[in-house]
């Protein structure tokens, strides 16, 4: 059977036209699940005993379980189990403008970066639509409150599972869905250049993230396997592409690693590379994993690289720490959960 939360409202639409019934009822259903918090077919009062009878029949609404819940000051990491015993991560994390949630995307990676805690366990399978939708929900749930953005940066590569991660943002960006607004979600790739170009064509105002980590080749192909695929000038041109036609400003996430990429040269060549281009570069202090020997750059070589970016009129910005402390480096709880 069919978990509801895979259904986008068209889909639902469809499918009561299909059995007989009315389009609207599908906004009913949606109104219970996404606006009311109702989630049992029974309780949906404004609907037909029939139509319940069929939705039971149709369709599951089986919840992951939340297993673990880590917490510091500003930040919650979540251990979730799903249904077939495997274990994906979300990261809850408080801002100043407002709450966000980082999903994962797979189970697993097979991107292979090298210095990522994801990528040690290899994909195991695509989460489907309704695993990164509940991910929501049961936080929400847990903190009674809503949040207001979201970010796909968990475990995984999302544009290694387009299809369902598209179905995700769609559901949550509904208006009578979740509801968070497309500016509020933001994608993040390594690089997957033709799904890159697929999203250029979606009529969704969503941000689009890349993991560069290197300014050259010969680095990034050291860093990021996919860079062997997709390498760094094709990268760039397609994002100049992505840009121009979409109007949209590109983020540029550099993981800052103890002398492998965080040297002045690395960012007088990141400048250039960027010159011109709508986007930021959006430093990330590297959370160190006890798996992988890579370390973190300095306060002062970060500080450092970015004056570099800043006098070359890069715009830049140096990520906020969180959670090093609970592990949330992305793939840490799984890996140890895997690992026990
Ligand atoms: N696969 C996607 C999204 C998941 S990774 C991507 O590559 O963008 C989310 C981000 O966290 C990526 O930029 C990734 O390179 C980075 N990352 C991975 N391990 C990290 C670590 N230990 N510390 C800091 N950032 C890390």
């Amino acid at each position: 059977m069919n978990n509801i939360f895979n259904y986008r409202l068209d889909m639902l639409e469809d499918y009561f036209l299909s059995i007989g019934a009315k389009k609207f009822n599908a906004s009913q259903v949606y109104d219970w699940l996404y606006k009311k918090r109702v989630f049992d077919f029974a309780k949906m009062t404004n609907l037909k005993k029939e139509l319940i009878a069929k939705l039971n029949a149709t369709f599951t609404n089986d919840f992951l379980e939340i297993v673990r819940k880590q917490t510091d000051k500003d930040t919650s990491k979540y251990l979730f189990k799903l249904k077939d015993g495997n274990f994906v991560e979300s990261v809850l994390m408080y801002h100043d403008y407002g709450i966000s949630i980082c999903v994962s995307s797979q189970v697993g990676c097979n991107m292979g970066c090298a210095f990522c805690e994801s990528g040690r366990l290899k994909k195991v399978r695509d989460l489907q639509t309704y695993e990164m939708v509940e991910q929501i929900l049961l936080i929400e749930e847990d903190i009674k409150k809503r949040i207001s953005s979201v970010v796909i940066m968990g475990i995984g590569e999302p544009f290694d599972n387009y299809d369902n991660v598209m179905n995700f943002i769609k559901i949550i960006n509904h208006d009578k869905g979740i509801a968070i607004g497309a500016r509020h979600i933001t994608v993040s790739t390594c690089g997957i250049i033709p799904k890159i170009k697929m999203l250029m064509a979606e009529p969704l105002q969503i941000n689009l993230a890349i993991s560069l980590h290197a300014p050259n080749n010969e680095l990034r192909s050291k860093l990021m396997k996919i860079n062997k695929v997709y390498d760094i000038n094709e990268l760039i041109a397609t994002l100049k592409e992505y840009i121009a036609k979409t109007n949209r400003r590109v983020t540029i996430e550099y993981v800052t690693l103890n002398g492998v990429n965080d040297s002045k040269e690395c960012a007088l060549q990141l400048a250039h590379l960027l010159k011109g281009m709508n986007a930021y570069v959006n430093l990330i202090p590297y959370n160190e994993t006890n798996n992988i020997g890579f370390k973190k750059s300095s306060k002062k070589t970060i500080l450092e690289f970015y004056d570099v970016l800043k006098k070359e009129k890069i715009n830049v910005t140096i990520r906020k720490e969180f959670g090093s402390k609970i592990d949330a480096a992305c793939g840490q709880l799984r890996s140890k959960e895997v690992d026990a």
